[in-house]
């Protein structure tokens, strides 16, 4: 059961004035008062953004609108990363900078019908809400700094970034979280990401995946019998892999979730593989478990030599069986400190708006800057949303701007105004 905030213990009162004292500024009412009259506009950047196909790895088209929008909204020193990540800065009193960035990137690939539409205050199609209401939430929030003239010490770095589905594997964020120049300037880190309001992602998710292929030299299944065969020792490397106990604290699951291999019935195969999911909040779990990954298929091929080699003369060919075991996504875990400001402003702001949000592990960008001892937490842009990742998702505009507020809040309360 997630946890729920307003069971968490006292919150310091220096963040409760903290919080009154971004109130108190005319400019943040000014901006907050304009939140409702901005959603038509909000809407139509949403249906245009949801528009532009942005498969993994076919981001670009979607990062040029996305860079014009920074552009018109004022944001300063924008830019497509060599990634392909978009940046765009709104320059504070100092260099140091809270992120807020949302992926742009879809589960859906490239052809997929984006039947975008609206009915009255529901948006529909592919996207819309992961991440069509992360990334319009960025330019609500870059609107409102505009218009309402806020200054804040702080920078804030806006970022679309690429590569947050899938196989993308968070490849936008590790980049900036690599950059020796640039990650050391943040301070805070702000993801948005889908709907809602009612969440507070500060627990990293990690994952490995892994494809592991078993070759050997294939054959005749009659002429050729006693030549090493990848799918029984596939199946062995299964058989003994499945058995591997883990822990329900900190929970930690595998999955195999594809096999494949062979061609016909009479034809020794030359091939089989599988893929597989290992996921935990504990690193060391993730990597217990990819060692029995490792050993399961090492000792199945051992296994099938011996068995041939019982077979003895009858064997013809040389046994030729390999393996790999090739990583395809690894996703680090981590967890915010529970002390962490980050956490402890979230907490208040939902406090302050009578809001009630549930803290989760997810995986998330989020999973970059937590696995690397930074303050990160991943939040929704409001409103309302279902089915994700499917072509039936939607998003519900109505209480974008209780999200909107919540984020504007904690921005500035995180990199503290300054009029
Ligand atoms: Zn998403």
């Amino acid at each position: 059961m997630p946890k729920r905030l307003d069971d968490a213990q006292e919150l310091s009162s220096g963040v409760k004035r903290e919080i009154a004292c971004v109130l108190a500024s005319a400019h943040v009412q000014s901006a907050i008062e304009g939140f409702r009259s901005q959603e038509s506009q909000l809407r139509e950047w949403q249906m245009e953004m949801a528009r532009i196909p942005a498969p993994p790895f076919g981001e670009g088209e979607r990062a040029q609108w996305l860079a014009q929008r920074f552009c018109e909204l004022g944001l300063e020193n924008v830019h497509e990363d060599s990634v392909g990540n978009v940046l765009g800065l709104r320059k504070g009193t100092t260099e140091q900078c809270v992120t807020v960035s949302a992926h742009i990137d879809t589960v859906f690939p490239a052809g997929t019908p984006l039947n975008i539409r609206r009915e009255g205050s529901r948006l529909y199609g592919p996207g819309i809400s992961d991440n069509g209401a992360g990334v319009t939430a960025l330019l609500g929030i870059a609107a409102a700094l505009k218009s309402a003239q806020i200054s804040h010490e702080l920078s804030v770095l806006f970022i679309g970034n690429v590569g947050e589905e899938g196989e993308g594997d968070l490849r936008g964020m590790r980049h900036i979280f690599s950059n020796p120049q640039l990650k050391d300037l943040i301070s805070y880190s702000l993801v948005v990401d889908g709907a809602g309001s009612d969440t507070v992602v500060s627990e990293a998710l990690g994952s490995r995946r892994f494809e592991v292929i078993v070759r050997g030299p294939g054959g005749h299944s009659w002429s050729d019998y006693g030549t090493a065969n990848p799918i029984p020792v596939l199946a062995r490397a299964i058989q003994a892999f499945s058995q591997t106990t883990v822990p329900t604290s900190p929970k930690t699951t595998f999955n195999i979730g594809v096999i494949q291999g062979g061609t016909s019935v009479n034809s020794i195969p030359e091939s089989a593989s599988m893929r597989v999911d290992i996921r935990s909040a504990s690193t060391a779990e993730i990597e217990k478990l990819e060692t029995a990954l490792r050993n399961s298929i090492s000792s199945a091929a051992d296994e099938e030599l011996r068995m041939l080699e019982k077979r003895g003369p009858e064997r013809k060919a040389p046994p030729g069986l390999s393996f790999e075991v090739i990583g395809i996504g690894d996703r680090p875990a981590g967890e915010l400190n529970p002390n962490a400001r980050i956490l402890e402003v979230i907490r208040a702001v939902d406090a302050d708006l009578g809001n009630v949000a549930a803290i989760q592990r997810a995986s998330t960008d989020a999973n970059i800057p937590l696995s690397q001892g930074r303050e990160a937490v991943s939040i929704g842009g409001g409103g309302n949303g279902g089915g994700a990742h499917t072509l039936q998702e939607w998003f519900d505009c109505e209480g974008r701007d209780l999200g909107l507020k919540r984020i504007l809040i904690t921005l500035l309360v995180l990199a503290g105004t300054a009029n």
